[in-house]
């Protein structure tokens, strides 16, 4: 028994030697990729549930790495996070998510809301809130037509820091959503002292609308809260007419997902908009 022990110990530590070189490799090729053009921003629409035009997209980074080919963010985001380097990730999704804004705007979409993800690192940096007043400034766009999504986990971790920095967002005039609704474990009395504009529901919820009775309840419940909050509501990874059709019999009004349109480019979207498939 000691020998097989020890044996374990030796694999054991072995694999942990393997992850702890791919991590490092990847934060090397990260920086790499932070430094050359490898990061790439894609989108994907937000589609108003009862006219069916888009009323925005959300920013989603990509990694197009040499050899491997187009990474997801699962593959690099815990890596980023872990070493720091998400925060310049972040400032280039941003510059980039609100330069292409400005330029749906000026080609005639109006009203149209740019949405970027905001990790714990980033929104818990000092110099946040200046960083998103330059890039506003830099891209000309309008501050409301920018909104930031924040998970529960990243909120609920200094409740009264969080309040601070979500008030001086709100000042900056940009949107405020909670990101993976559901799935974090924010109490309901936390929730009505953030200043929330957004509620969107996580995907895992609204994918087993069909199959179990107790999800079409929650997500039914959450659209029940969020518009008596006055808060705009937005089922993520619509994926089925199914889902689509108890999503509008439930009033939720905005949905996000693969029914409507995978996240893509830039230049993609915008035909997509042109043909009238999303907007
Ligand atoms: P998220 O913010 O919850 O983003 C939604 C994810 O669901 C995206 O995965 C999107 O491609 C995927 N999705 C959309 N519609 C459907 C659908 O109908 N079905 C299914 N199964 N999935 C759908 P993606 O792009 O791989 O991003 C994963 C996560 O990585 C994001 O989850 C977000 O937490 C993080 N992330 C992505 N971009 C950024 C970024 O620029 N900054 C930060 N901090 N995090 C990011
Ligand atoms: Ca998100
Ligand atoms: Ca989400
Ligand atoms: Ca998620």
């Amino acid at each position: 028994a000691k020998k097989m022990g020890k044996n374990n110990y030796q694999f054991f530590n072995r694999a942990m030697n393997e992850l702890a070189v791919e991590r490092h490799t990847t934060e090397v090729e990260l920086r790499r990729a932070i430094n050359g053009n490898e990061l790439l921003v894609y989108y994907q629409p937000k589609v108003d549930l009862v006219s069916g035009m888009a009323t925005g997209a959300e920013a989603l980074v990509r990694w197009n790495h040499p050899d491997k080919g187009m990474m997801l963010p699962d593959a690099f985001i815990p890596v980023a996070e872990d070493s720091g380097l998400i925060v310049a990730i972040g400032k280039i999704v941003l510059r980039q998510a609100c330069g292409q804004a400005k330029a749906w705007h000026d080609q005639g979409l109006h009203s149209f809301t740019m949405a970027v993800n905001v990790s714990a690192l980033e929104f818990r940096d000092r110099h946040f809130v200046e960083s998103l007043r330059n890039v506003l400034d830099e891209t000309g766009l309008d501050a409301r037509f920018l909104q930031l999504e924040l998970t529960e986990s990243v909120l609920m971790r200094n409740v009264d820091s969080s309040i601070a920095v979500l008030r001086e967002l709100k000042q900056l005039g940009v949107q405020l959503a909670i990101d993976d609704f559901g799935t974090g474990y924010s109490s309901l009395s936390y929730l009505n002292q953030f200043p929330i504009d957004v509620l969107k529901i996580d995907q895992s919820f609204v994918q087993s609308i069909s199959s179990s009775v107790g999800n079409g309840v929650i997500v039914n419940a959450v659209i029940g809260m969020g518009t008596c909050l006055g808060q705009r509501v937005v089922a993520e990874g619509v994926e089925t007419s199914a889902q689509l059709s108890f999503l509008h019999t439930h009033h939720c009004t905005e949905g996000q997902g693969y029914l409507f349109s995978a996240p893509v480019p830039a230049d993609d979207f915008t035909r997509l908009l042109g043909q009238g498939v999303i907007g």
